[in-house]
């Protein structure tokens, strides 16, 4: 029976990992618990989560930090919180004109940041990819210097990527077809020197990861579980979050709103078809029907996120051209919305990205086509609550859900993930 012996051993090595992960991520939502409390919350037995917390402790993933509550009745226990010097999360953001790069720590608390302004459309991958690793490196001084570790790397780019692979399909906006990330990044490495793990995704993809983590209202509801996100950069993209899990279709290439046609008969696209959604909505296109060019907009109002940052100021000063614009806009994202909710019937929509700022002057004609179109609306986070939300984190989440992303495999896997960044000779 050696061969259940063997078995049996894996199936012990398979549950203790679980377990390991169910700690750490208990007390990373927790804050600061005793061992008392980490019981009550995970189920496990006091016994059982002495041993974990010891081996995450000698991981340097868990720290002592003074007197805890239990949670319950009796006196504090010491107290338990993750290591603020421990493994980082680093993301990076590749924009049509604008480079950013992140670091957040197991606690979730953004250690670093930097970004850049770049003229990245239609740009080769190298000499983008040259001043993203420039930047990773500053990023990973920063962190090191407060005695954190990179755990993995997660890009953001505004196109397709092959599922479950770092080779962006095709990025319309910057030009890209088949570009393989991996060899022109460097600059975040481990300990060893070794580049930490990477992984490359959609940018609408990262922005709903970020909502389904971080979002949620001011009025501390609690982020949804079934929505579809909206965002923009220079095209627009739509993730389908169902039951907590993204979407992501056979490919990884679900979720392109921007190609769902709202006019049959319309204008010409660069995917082939015709009155696609972008050709309303998109960003060209919104500045177009404001009497716009990108190079009017760029002059005038210089920096990330500047022609969406000039929009919105026309249409604060109230300016007819633009305020036309984004109503039509609004109405061709409720056409094309009007698609996805009678097929999904998510909790809300959400509005994020770039669009969360011109959110003001897109959603009444938005609402309005969702509420005509729609046989049963979307089932709002709470009764009476608005049909479409918007996100809290804007232009901030694909950027976000990227480091969080890079995160995710240590509090999955406290010692294999932490591992393979990092040998232990520390
Ligand atoms: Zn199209």
């Amino acid at each position: 029976m050696k061969g259940a012996g063997v078995k049996g051993q894996d199936t012990q090595h398979a549950l203790r990992r679980r377990n390991l992960s169910r700690v750490l991520r208990t007390v990373a939502a927790a804050g600061t618990v005793s061992r008392a409390g980490i019981a009550e919350r995970t189920g496990l037995t006091r016994a059982g989560v002495a041993p974990l917390v010891d081996e995450l402790l000698r991981l340097g993933l868990l720290v002592e930090a003074g007197r805890a509550a239990t949670g319950g009745r009796g006196r504090p226990g010491s107290g338990l919180a993750v290591s603020d010097r421990g493994p980082a999360g680093i993301g990076a953001e590749i924009g049509v004109d604008h480079l950013a790069v992140c670091a957040v720590d197991l606690r979730g608390r953004v250690r670093a940041r930097v970004a850049a302004d770049a003229a990245n459309r239609h740009s080769a991958p190298g000499p983008v990819l040259r001043r993203l690793s420039a930047l990773l490196m500053q990023v990973t001084a920063e962190i090191a210097a407060e005695g954190l570790r990179p755990a993995g790397l997660t890009v953001a780019v505004p196109g397709l990527v092959a599922r479950g692979s770092a080779t962006v399909v095709h990025a319309p906006n910057l030009g890209w077809r088949d570009a393989d990330l991996t060899p022109g990044l460097t600059g975040a490495t481990g300990t060893s020197g070794a580049p930490v793990p990477l992984s490359v995704d959609n940018e609408a993809h990262l922005g709903a990861l970020a909502e389904l983590r971080l979002g949620g209202g001011a009025d501390g509801l609690a982020p949804p579980t079934d929505f579809v996100h909206v965002s923009a950069e220079s095209g627009i993209g739509a993730a389908v979050v169902v039951d907590g899990q993204l979407l992501r279709g056979a490919r990884g290439f679900a979720g392109e709103l921007g190609h769902v046609p709202v006019y049959p008969d319309g204008r010409p696209c660069g995917c082939g078809g015709r009155g696609c959604l972008e050709q309303y909505a998109g960003e060209q296109a919104v500045l177009r029907a404001a009497g716009l060019t990108p190079e009017q907009a760029a002059a005038a109002h210089p920096g990330p996120g500047a022609r969406i940052a000039l929009l919105a100021r026309r249409a604060a000063d109230g300016d007819a051209a633009t305020t036309g614009a984004l109503h039509e806009a609004g109405t061709a994202l409720g056409i094309a919305l009007a698609g996805a909710v009678n097929m999904l019937d998510p909790r809300t929509v959400v509005l994020g990205g770039a669009l969360a700022r011109l959110a003001p002057w897109i959603l009444p004609s938005l609402e309005g086509e969702l509420a005509l179109r729609t046989a049963v609306a979307p089932a709002a986070a709470r009764p009476g609550g608005p049909l479409v939300a918007v996100s809290r984190l804007g232009a901030d989440g694909p950027l976000l859900g990227a480091a969080h992303g890079a995160l995710r495999a240590v509090l999955d896997d406290p010692v294999t993930a932490d591992a393979r960044a990092h040998p232990p000779h520390r």
